[in-house]
């Protein structure tokens, strides 16, 4: 028999606002000392009332608008019900039936494979919600501490329809949408920080157009791999236990990422009733109107406003620099080196060499600058390189002036401690030397010194040449022109 699985998401996101969700305390979870940014609203006191955080209403409407969901015109908060002591009220304000956006789509955009870039993932609703307080639980599990910084915090949940079928893919989904996020400057979803949380459905059936399978749901996976290889380890366990004839079990698991294995946390209680009825204490919310402009919100405002999305640049960047798919997708994922490099190019003014300069760029880019910044973990900022002497050792690379030995030297030194190619390698007398009747010598005296090598040669070893080349290349302090050293010791030898 054969199975297909199915799998859906949730993912919440830390929206990054100036103060909570229904109350002006700071909205900081860097914040260390527990209890600082709270207040009777957050804490849930007796006769407070709410009022709604408009930013965070506005970063939940911009995630919609960048992935074609229908934004309401009205939206409402509701009350979900249920006791917890994370959870002051005893509910948590969130939305039911009315969400701010339903619908829409994101595409896989960051595979390497570009059919499965062609994916369309849809989109069942976002809406907006408040976060819980933090639990902290003593080593000897006798006490628990409560700290309520992150009470209230608004969070943005986004619901996808049951339609990925991998691991992978739903990786790619949440990958794609860490980078929306980003772009769109409402959350650093980062998976690391708890900042996005992402818990995955997954179900095996037959014939999933037909009829869905019992589903399980998965929790606290906070990485892109754990997400990919829980789905990919869930997968093959739901296999195991249909193919013995039983049946898989509605449950909630967690993921153990030391043993790389699901495990049951709870089993699904009837249905939670959550008694969600609206919240009596705050309005209807007006967001816009299709005819007049008396909503709290002028889409057509946002939609002007919005950045540039990450799939819109992989384009831009492939068809204008010849990327290939690989190379668009390291630069879509850092601005930073985005940026730089578009800088670059912009000093490369010589129509003739610009095709060769900006191919050079990107490969020293990408291997050797972000190689050395990634390494040394040094930060953008800290760097003393501009692009615009970047662009400079990349001409002199280019022209011949100065080896690839000199250049990935220079690149250090500048990154390090600042300078003009042009100037330092005059300083420091590391032109290229390409003159035969200069490097002739040199030839002379390495030949002199290594007859091992000559004799190896002489026997038919060919790469002798290259370990002569090396020699003559230190001798020279990377200054010479390895090429026509090549031919000259060729040229010395067959004589
Ligand atoms: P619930 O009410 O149990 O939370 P929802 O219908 O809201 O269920 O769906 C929650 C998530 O589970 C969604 O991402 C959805 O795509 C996914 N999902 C629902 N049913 C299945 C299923 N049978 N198999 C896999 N995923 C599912
Ligand atoms: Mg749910
Ligand atoms: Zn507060």
């Amino acid at each position: 028999m054969e199975f297909q699985p199915v799998i859906g998401l949730e993912i919440h996101a830390e929206l990054k606002t100036n103060t909570k969700m229904f109350c002006d305390c700071l909205n900081n979870l860097d914040e260390e000392i527990p209890n600082t940014n709270i207040c009777p609203i957050c804490l849930a006191h007796p006769g407070t009332l709410p009022t709604i955080n408009k930013k965070a209403v506005q970063s939940v409407l911009l995630a919609g608008l960048a992935l074609g969901s229908e934004i309401l015109e009205y939206s409402k908060f509701d009350r979900k019900n249920y006791f917890y002591p994370d959870l002051p009220k005893g509910y948590q304000i969130s939305q039911y039936d009315e969400p701010l956006c339903k619908g829409g789509l994101l595409q896989l955009f960051l595979s390497n494979d570009l059919n499965e870039n062609q994916k369309k993932i849809q989109i069942k609703r976002i809406h907006l919600e408040e976060d819980t307080a933090r639990l902290i639980h003593s080593q000897d599990k006798k006490s628990t501490l409560i700290d309520f910084n992150r009470a209230g915090v608004p969070l943005m949940e986004l619901v996808t329809e049951p339609v990925m079928h991998t691991g992978k893919e739903a990786r790619l989904f949440a990958q794609g949408l860490q980078l929306v996020l980003r772009t769109l400057d409402i959350s650093e979803a980062d998976m690391e920080k708890g900042l996005m949380r992402c818990e995955v459905n997954i179900s095996l059936s037959e014939n999933p157009k037909e009829k869905l399978g019992t589903k399980v749901e998965i929790k606290n996976l906070n990485s892109f791999r754990a997400i990919e290889k829980a789905i990919d380890f869930e997968i093959q366990r739901q296999k195991d236990v249909l193919e013995q004839g039983e049946k898989v079990i509605q449950e909630t698991r967690g993921w153990d990422a030391e043993k790389e294995i699901t495990y049951s946390q709870r089993l699904k209680e009837e249905a939670t009733e959550y008694r969600y009825f609206p919240e009596p204490d705050l309005p209807l919310l007006h967001i816009y109107s299709k005819d007049e402009t008396d909503g709290a919100f002028d889409l057509n405002e946002l939609k002007k406003q919005m950045p540039e999305m990450p799939w819109v640049k992989q384009e831009r960047i492939k068809e204008k620099y010849g990327f290939v798919i690989e190379e668009a997708n390291v630069f879509i994922q850092d601005e930073e080196l985005l940026n730089f490099f578009e800088q670059t190019v912009m000093a490369f003014n010589d129509k003739q060499i610009k095709d060769k300069a900006i191919n050079l760029a990107k490969n020293y880019l990408v291997s050797d600058l972000k190689g050395l910044i990634d390494a040394e973990s040094i930060s953008w900022k800290e760097i003393k390189i501009t692009p615009e002497s970047f662009a400079q050792l990349i001409l002199l690379l280019l022209e011949e002036k100065i080896s690839s030995r000199v250049a990935k030297d220079l690149l250090i030194e500048i990154v390090k401690n600042g300078g003009k190619p042009n100037q330092l390698i005059k300083e420091k007398g590391l032109e290229q030397v390409s003159g035969e009747s200069e490097l002739k010598e040199i030839v002379k005296e390495i030949i002199q010194d290594n007859p091992a090598a000559i004799a190896d040669y002489q026997k038919g070893k060919i790469n002798a040449i290259k370990f002569l080349v090396g020699q003559a290349m230190a001798k020279t302090k990377g200054t010479a022109n390895p090429v026509v050293l090549e031919k000259l010791f060729e040229e010395e030898l067959m004589n």
